[in-house]
This record gives structure tokens, sequence and C-alpha cells, in this order.
């Protein structure tokens, strides 16, 4: 059986080592658009975009494991067309057969345009090249001004700041990531981020870019203030790379649909990661997971579901994070239909965990810089627990964990 995935990111490595691991001795073909063989790209606004990790650790494997475990690489080659009924895989001219297929496309980032019209120096931050431009733009004299304050928008932040950049963060919410953390906790995001001379325009949208025609912006906001920049780097989101599959015909809704057990609506073919818009059987509900560990472990667990397997993916999403000297864990899902409270424990400057529950339902949970707490939070989360229990600091996470 002919396994063929389009698509050269973390899901598709983890789905090859399981298919080996597995025992699938027959052809695995991996289209990647990339030059580079799949990695993990955490690092790119962190390790590798602070000058502390190596580029080469960021590889799941090198190249010679591709070749070791008999995988048909076919690099910088985008998939052009899928023919769902012939079964074959297009590359402009060129196409190849396959009998099962996964789509692990990812995602890239949303595009500003009047910024990429109208700005000086523009970057976003997805690939290795773009780190790379990143490091390479920052540094003491430089005005760094940063569009979004996301999860990618505040460690971009952070690494500027850490490189000597003065920095600017432009966000139209009130707070950082206040759709997902709620206000609660974004507001030790954005103390975080003032405490290191960030300077956080919040509420506030922009007006107009204009470049000075050697590289600077002039940015003006809503507010009518100005602000010049070396640098506009634009952290607004991503939008699933799910194209190729609308134009086969398979249903796409902000990403692919997939089933419960990653299928789409062709039997023969999955997605995983950030493209596949998931049907979940504990939330009940579509997710589509824009997260490092949700990449591993559909990839794995599509590999079981290509072999004929037909394994559900309930785990719920993982994140993490790291700015300046906070490492932060989160495990949970907070819908649309929000929570009730969030219960905090420790010292929010320092060390502490947070809880968004509904009723007792507890929807969240996350750490900051209290490694040992991952453990007994993910045993909390998605259980029902007395509310009292949790905010009782006396008490123990482990001992309140069902
Ligand atoms: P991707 O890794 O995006 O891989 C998809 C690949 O498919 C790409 O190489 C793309 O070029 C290729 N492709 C697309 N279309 C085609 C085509 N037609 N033909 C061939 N190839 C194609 N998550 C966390 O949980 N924690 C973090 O701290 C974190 N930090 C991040 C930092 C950065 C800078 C970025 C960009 C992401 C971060 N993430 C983080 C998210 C995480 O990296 C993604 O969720 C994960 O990479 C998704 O993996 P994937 O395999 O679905 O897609």
């Amino acid at each position: 059986m002919r396994i063929a995935i389009v698509g050269g990111g973390l899901a598709a490595a983890h789905a090859i080592e399981e298919l080996r691991r597995l025992g699938h001795e027959d052809q695995v073909d991996l289209f990647c658009a990339e030059e580079h063989v799949p990695y993990n790209r955490p690092p790119l606004s962190k390790g590798v975009l602070l000058g502390k990790d190596d580029e080469s650790s960021i590889f799941v494997h090198d190249e010679q494991w591709y070749v070791d475990n008999a995988v048909e690489l076919h690099f910088g080659d985008e998939v052009t067309a899928l023919d769902l009924e012939g079964k074959r895989i297009a590359v402009g001219s060129e196409t190849f057969g396959y009998d099962q297929l996964l789509i692990s496309t990812g995602a890239a980032p949303k595009r500003l345009a009047d910024a990429d019209q109208n700005a000086g120096s523009v970057a976003y931050l997805r690939t290795l090249e773009d780190s790379r431009a990143l490091k390479a733009a920052f540094g003491p004299d430089r005005c760094v001004l940063i569009v979004g304050a996301g999860w990618i928008g505040l460690e971009v932040a952070a690494a500027a700041r850490t490189a000597g950049s003065s920095v600017t963060v432009v966000e139209s919410a009130e707070l950082p990531l206040l759709r997902v953390l709620g206000p609660e906790v974004a507001t030790i995001f954005a103390e975080l981020h003032r405490s290191h001379g960030v300077d956080l325009r919040l509420g506030a949208g922009i007006e107009s870019f204009k470049s000075d025609g050697s590289g600077t912006s002039a940015v003006r906001l809503e507010d009518e203030a100005e602000i010049e920049a070396d640098l506009v780097v634009v952290g607004i989101g991503v939008t699933p790379n799910d194209g190729l599959a609308a134009a086969a015909g398979l249903e796409v809704d902000n990403g692919i649909l997939v089933d419960e057990r990653l299928r789409t609506l062709d039997p023969n073919v999955f997605a995983a990661g950030d493209v596949a818009n998931h049907l979940h059987p504990v939330l009940g509900r579509r997710i589509r997971v824009e997260h490092w560990d949700t990449a591993i472990e559909q990839g794995k667990l599509a590999a079981h579901n290509l072999l004929g397997a037909e394994e559900p993916y309930s785990r719920l999403p993982y994140f993490f994070t790291d700015q300046y000297d906070l490492g932060m864990e989160y495990v949970g899902y907070v819908g649309s239909d929000g929570y009730d409270e969030v219960i905090l424990r420790g010292d929010p400057r320092d060390q502490f965990t947070a809880f968004w529950l509904k009723g007792d339902q507890v929807l969240a949970g996350m750490h900051v810089n209290d490694w040992d707490a991952i453990d007994p939070i993910k045993a909390i989360v998605g259980s029902s627990v007395p509310p009292g229990r949790l905010r009782d600091q006396s008490v123990d996470l482990a001992a309140i964990a069902p």
C-alpha cells in the first residue's frame, strides 16, 4: 500500500515515524514545498531567534533518517493538484500515484495588505528563513513595530527586546492574548512586557503605513499617534493551507473538515495538524488547533488510521510559550461559550497556576514557571472538581486531581 503525505511539516514527520514503527514497509512519498526536511517551528520565535539554539537542533530528523527509512522525498515540490478519483498527486506536469493520502499542509500567516503595499520593511514569521531574517534585523538602535499581540507577536517582542531593539506592539484588543486567556491572565502578560520596556499600544487600530523609501515606516494609529519603525512585523494569525483540498472537492471550512478519526469525506484521505478542522469527540465540536503537540499527535494517530485502525483523536489541546524568563504550559479548551471564573494560585509576578471553570467543570489550566504542576493540571482539566478546593491554596494540586 503506497502512502503519500502532502506537506512536509511536523505532522508529516511524526506520521512517517509512526508508520515505520508500526511496521509499514511499503512506499511512503513525502511532498515538501520547503527546501528542508520537516522541522519544529516553536524555536523560530524563541531559541533560534534569540541565538541560543543552533538551527540544526530544530529538525525532527536529519535527511539521512528519511533515506534510511526509505521515504521518497520530494523536496521543494509544491503539490499543485489532487485527483482523488484517480488517486494521483500532481506537482506541475508530473503525477504520482497513492493508495492512502495524508494532507498536512499546515497554515500560512495572514497578510496585512496595507503593510505589504505601503510600509518600508515588513516581515512575517513562519519559516526558518523568516526567523533568520528577523534575527539579522534585530539589534540595538533598531525600532521594531509589531502588529498583533498574540503568541507570535509577543514572543517576537521578547526576542527583539532581548536583542536590544526598542519595541512597540500595536493590538486592537484591550489586552494581549485577551481572546485566549481572558482579562485575568492577559493582564499578567501585559505587565510582563511593559516591565521589559515594550511600548504596548492596546485597543489601538492602525490607520496607515507610509514608507520613506529607505525601509523606514511611519505608522499612524487611529488615535492619531505616529510611530517610526525600521521594521514592521505582522503577527495577526494564520490561515489554513486548505486550497488544494478544496480544489480537489474535499469539504473545507476554516481548514479541511475531518471526522473524529481525522478522515475527510474521501475514505482514503486524512488530514492532520494546523490544516485539519477536527470533530473533537470529547469537546463535541469542531476545533482547528494550531499547536505543536496537536500536529505531532494527530500525525501519529493518522498513521494508525491510514493503516486501517479506527482510532478517534481525543487529546485536549496543549500549548507552551517562553517569553523572557517566563515559561508557560497550557492545557484544555475554552470555547466560545466562555468561562464563569478563573482561579489563580501562587504569585502572578513569579510562579502560579490558573484554572478556567464553567460551574465546577475545569475547562483549561496553565502554569507559569511551575513545571511540576503540569501533570496534576492535565489530570484536573476536563473533570469536575469542587471550586473551593481549587481556590484553597493550602490544598496541594496533586490532591485535587481526580
Ligand atoms: P507546518 O509545520 O506548517 O508544515 C506544513 C508544511 O506543508 C510546510 O512546510 C508547507 O510549506 C508545506 N506545504 C503547504 N502546502 C503545500 C503543498 N501544496 N505542497 C507541498 N507542501 C506544502 N505551537 C506550540 O504549541 N507552541 C509554540 O510555542 C509554538 N511556537 C510557534 C512559533 C512559530 C514561529 C510558529 C510559526 C509556530 C509555532 N507553533 C507553536 C505552532 C506549531 O509550530 C504548528 O502548530 C505546527 O508547526 C503545525 O505543524 P503542521 O505539520 O500542521 O504544519
